[in-house]
């Protein structure tokens, strides 16, 4: 079973909820802190954390050699991270969602991979309870690919206790979780959607 603990909005307090139940859930517990801007589940559980795995993300390069200017990966980039002007051509890593979309349309091969670190995942044990979070850089601005190694350690056969990030990254968050307990508005009463 999957259990998200969500709301719109921090300071609801989600991280003491969370914690609770999988303090009281018994064996077979783990807990995905996906609040990657700003874990602190670890605060309450006090977890032994082993090394951590970077997060890399993919970022294109242009190869100017090569570039004919034709604006292909500027027109699909969603995120405005590529701007042509004339014969100039630039790509801002931080706007990049790493969506791989510019790659494709590229017609003369003309863009190269590189990486990008935008956080960290940890995972260790606080007592019975298995645990993980994700730490995003500072100043990082794309926290998707790093909310998403951490749901990705979710395992099956155990209760998985998950809380969520406040705001739009919710919804990234709770989509996979059949059962989710949500914490409206500045309300502080829980409602359960199934
Ligand atoms: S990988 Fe996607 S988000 Fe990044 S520059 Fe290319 S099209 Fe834009
Ligand atoms: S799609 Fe390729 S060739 Fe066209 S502007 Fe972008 S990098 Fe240059």
């Amino acid at each position: 079973m999957k259990l998200a603990v969500a709301s719109g909005k921090g300071g609801t307090g989600k991280t003491f909820v969370a914690t609770s139940l999988a303090l009281c859930a018994g064996r077979r517990v783990q807990f995905l802190d996906c609040d990657v801007e700003e874990p602190n589940g670890h605060i309450f559980l006090e977890p032994d954390l082993a090394e951590p795995e970077r997060c890399i993300v993919t970022i294109p390069k242009v190869i100017n050699d090569k570039c004919t200017f034709c604006g292909k990966c500027r027109d699909i980039c969603r995120f405005n991270a590529i701007i042509l002007f004339a014969e100039t051509i630039m790509v801002f890593p931080e706007l990049c969602h790493s969506c791989l979309g510019c790659f494709l349309v590229c017609p003369d091969d003309a863009l190269a991979r590189t990486e990008r670190e935008i956080g960290i995942v940890e995972s260790g044990r606080a007592g019975s309870i298995e645990f993980v979070h994700g730490r995003l850089r500072v100043g990082e601005a794309m926290a998707i690919p790093l909310l998403k190694a951490v749901k990705k350690k979710a395992k099956e056969n155990f209760l998985t206790i998950m809380d969520s990030p406040p705001r739009n990254l919710v919804s990234i968050c709770n989509n996979s979780f059949r059962r989710r307990l949500c914490f409206p508005g500045h309300g502080t009463d829980p409602v359960w959607s199934l």
